[in-house]
This record gives structure tokens, C-alpha cells and sequence, in this order.
């Protein structure tokens, strides 16, 4: 149904309900970004709300906490309401807090309170390494050896895990479980309601790290029964760098303590009284700690905008799209030239980004960043080229894979040398 033309490419944008987006962005039209899954663009709005938020303080001080259109006294929690439709959270489920790893720290201070034999904490060999040291400290602050009770579950292809292999894992002495949503080098989506279940049924509480599919990928936390969830904004919601994370508490939990607790979880009437005694919040609110970091949450107050007028279910579908036909073209483009599709094809089990494999990925990136393309590196051998909903065309996906193949063909990346740079 593809076809590898430049008219198709160009049929395709003219059917694209996201191609009045891009101009929304600090993007100069030649510039083909395939980064936005390490880190989103700037939009105008993003750009306009984290302004307003600046002027704010200018002009208002200390009562910017409750005279502004977005009271920062309140930011979180309406934050976390916006945010709550792209997980698929009830709106007191969610609120925009912290970092991915500070959430994952509060969340396992809170969810793994191990008991008899049900000690160890359950996660895989390919997660994100942040996710991994959280874990092991954590393990280490109760005492325990990660080398014996943090179980990693191994890749049989080096790329996926096998959602029956992490069943097989849940015994009896596991007490808590910590995946990702989407692997963030394969971009393998796991089956999030299926492991859910296989862990309540064994009784072991499940969270899972959202920072590659949130914005990308609709989810549905609640009703999968997810016990917790984490993840950035400044990926696929285009937050800006550093830019305040989300925390995602199934209310059925709403009654634990935080594991790590501080005045901004208090109840926001008691909150003021200054109390040496914790009074919660009733909802996700309660676990924040401290005074929220407003100018790194600002831009996410424009940048919902987007989504709210799109909705998630019409960027996974512009992005499955853009996905399938980019992989259609490395195919019929570039078969001569090594590359391997690293990334599950099935649409179901498909992040946002495709995965090359290639021995010289890294002086392959360097040659199409020479050539006006962003593309992102993860060593030793995975190129990920995110075509993001918003602003990557098909015609920029056309383009993209023209000029790869222009650097292959031409053997340019060999001028550069196979190695990463200090980020990568
Ligand atoms: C991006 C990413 C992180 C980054 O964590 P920060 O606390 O925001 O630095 C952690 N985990 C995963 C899976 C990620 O993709």
C-alpha cells in the first residue's frame, strides 16, 4: 500500500490532519528532527506559557502562588488533571511532580514493603539504567543485596523481553515489579494490562516507567489497574529540559503514607496551619515533597494544549503511520547496507520510534547530523529515529531516508569516527 515515491510522501502530508502542526514549533523547515523521543521540540505555546509564568512573578511576587491564571499553589494538581487523559488516569490519580527517578524513588519508598520470604523486587536486563541504580539503592537502604533480590529478566534476542519469560519471573518471593512501558532502545511496547493481571493474581504490586510512550502512546493506567506509574515530559510532551515529571497512584491506594514525605503532600487546606503532624492529601497529590519546580513545569501548561486539541488516540495513530511507512522505506531503500530493524513490527507491540541496528551507528549519525537531520544514538550499534506526530512530515521521513541512503551509498560516514560523543 506504500510506495517509495516523493508524490506518495507528499499524498500522504496533504491527508495529514497534524500538517498545520509543525509550524507550532522552533523548527527551520529544512530541519528533519528525529529526536523527540530524548527530547521533545519547543513549541510557541510552550514557549508563551512559560513566559506568562516568568511575567507573573515579575508583577505579582509572592501572590503569583494564587493571584495568576495558573496558581502555582495549585500547579501540580491541574497539571496532573491535564496530564491524567494521556494515561488514561483518573484525574486525582495524577499529578506533575518531581523527576522520573525522584517519582521511582518515592513510589518504591512507598509500594515495596517486603515481608517473609516476599523480599525481592522484580525488573528486567534492558530497562533504563537510572531505573536500575534507583532500584538497587533502594534494595540497599533496606538492607538487602541487589545482587540477590533485584531479578533482572533476561532478553532472548538482546532487544525484547518476552512478556511470559517476566511471568515466569513473579514468585512467590517477589513483592514488587518495575518495567517499562516501552523499551527505550528497541522501543518494544509491553503488554501493560497482561502483566498487571499475571501480578495481582500472584498478589505482587506492578508500576511501570511511561517515559517512552507518554505522549506517544495512549494508556489506560486505571482501568489496567496499575498500581503506579512514572514518567518525564520533556520526551513526547515536550516539556523542555529537566522538565517536571508525573506520578500516576491508582486510587485504590490513596490511603498509603508516602514513603518519603514533605509539606506539599499535605492536604492543601491543612497545609498553611504548619502542623508538626502530616495531614495527606486524599489523592496522587499526596505524593509530592517540596515547593514545585514552576518554571520547569510552566512550558507544560502551553505544550497540553496540543494534545488537547488532537487528542492521544490521533498521535498514535499518526505515529504507527509514520512508523510502518518509514520502516517500509529503510526496507525497500537501504537493503544493500547492513541495517537491521531492531523494533518489533507489530502495531501492537510498537513504541514511537523505529530502531536501526548497524555496526557503524555512531559514524552514521554523525554524518546525517552533518546533513541537517537529528537522529539519536544509544551505543554500541542502535540509531532510534522518532518521526514525532506533531512535526516530522512524511515528506521529512522521504527525505531522511534518501539522504541515508545518499551517506551509504557514498560511504561519507566513514569519515567519522565510530565512537559516541560525551552525549548520545
Ligand atoms: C528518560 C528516562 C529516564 C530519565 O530519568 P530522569 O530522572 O528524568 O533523568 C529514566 N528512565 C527511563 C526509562 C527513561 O526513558
Amino acid at each position: 500500500m506504500y510506495k517509495p515515491t516523493e508524490a506518495f510522501a507528499q499524498e500522504l502530508d496533504a491527508n495529514d490532519p497534524f500538517n498545520q502542526y509543525k509550524q507550532e514549533f522552533y523548527i527551520s523547515e529544512d530541519h528533519i528532527y528525529l529526536d523527540g523521543n530524548s527530547l521533545g521540540l519547543m513549541s510557541k505555546r510552550a514557549e508563551e506559557s512559560l513566559q506568562q509564568v516568568m511575567d507573573t512573578w515579575k508583577e505579582e511576587a509572592i501572590g503569583g502562588w494564587m493571584n495568576s491564571e495558573h496558581p502555582w499553589f495549585y500547579l501540580s494538581e491541574s497539571l496532573g488533571e491535564r496530564v491524567a487523559p494521556l494515561v488514561g488516569g483518573k484525574p486525582e490519580e495524577v499529578v506533575v511532580t518531581g523527576s522520573t527517578t525522584t517519582n521511582l524513588h518515592q513510589l518504591v519508598s512507598t509500594f515495596y514493603q517486603p515481608e517473609g520470604n516476599r523480599t525481592k523486587i522484580l525488573a528486567d536486563e534492558l530497562n533504563f539504567p537510572s531505573d536500575i541504580y534507583a532500584l538497587q539503592s533502594q534494595l540497599n537502604l533496606h538492607g538487602y543485596d541487589p545482587d540477590e533480590h533485584l531479578i533482572q529478566v533476561g532478553s532472548r534476542d538482546g532487544r525484547t523481553i518476552d512478556e511470559n519469560d517476566i511471568i515466569q519471573a513473579m514468585t512467590e518471593d517477589v513483592a514488587l515489579i518495575v518495567l517499562p512501558t516501552v523499551l527505550y532502545r528497541s522501543g518494544q511496547l509491553l503488554n501493560i494490562r497482561k502483566l498487571t493481571e499475571a501480578a495481582h493474581e500472584r498478589g505482587i504490586l506492578i508500576g511501570f516507567d511511561g517515559c517512552h510512550s507518554v505522549g506517544a502512546i495512549p494508556h489506560n493506567f486505571h482501568e489496567d489497574g496499575v498500581d503506579f506509574a512514572y514518567w518525564c515530559h520533556y520526551k513526547y510532551v515536550n516539556s523542555g529540559p529537566g522538565g517536571v515529571a508525573g506520578l500516576f497512584i491508582h486510587e485504590n491506594h490513596f490511603d498509603r503514607t508516602p514513603g518519603l514525605t514533605g509539606w506539599f503532600g499535605s492536604d492543601k487546606d491543612k497545609q498553611f496551619d504548619m502542623e508538626h503532624t502530616f495531614t495527606k492529601a486524599q489523592d496522587a497529590g499526596a505524593f509530592q515533597i517540596g515547593t514545585p519546580h514552576v518554571f520547569s513545569a510552566a512550558p507544560l501548561i502551553g505544550s497540553l494544549a496540543l494534545f488537547e486539541e488532537v487528542g492521544i488516540d490521533a498521535v498514535r495513530e499518526k505515529s504507527l503511520q509514520a512508523t510502518a511507512y518509514f520502516m517500509y522505506l529503510v526496507e525497500h531503500e537501504l537493503s544493500d547496507f547492513g541495517f537491521t530493524i531492531g523494533n518489533p513490527r507489530e502495531a501492537t507491540r510498537r513504541g514511537g520510534h523505529i530502531c536501526l541496528e548497524h555496526d557503524a551507528a555512531a559514524s552514521i549519525c554523525k554524518a546525517l547530523k552533518e546533513r541537517d537531520i537529528t537522529p539519536d544514538f544509544r551505543a554500541p550499534n542502535v540509531i532510534r529515529l522518532a518521526p514525532v506526530a506533531f512535526y516530522v512530515s512524511y515528506h521529512d521521513i522521504y527525505r531522511a531516508v534518501q539522504i541515508l541512503k545518499d551517506i551509504m551509498t557514498n560511504e561519507t560516514y566513514k569519515q567519522y569516527q565510530n565512537e559516541r560523543d560525551v552525549i548520545a
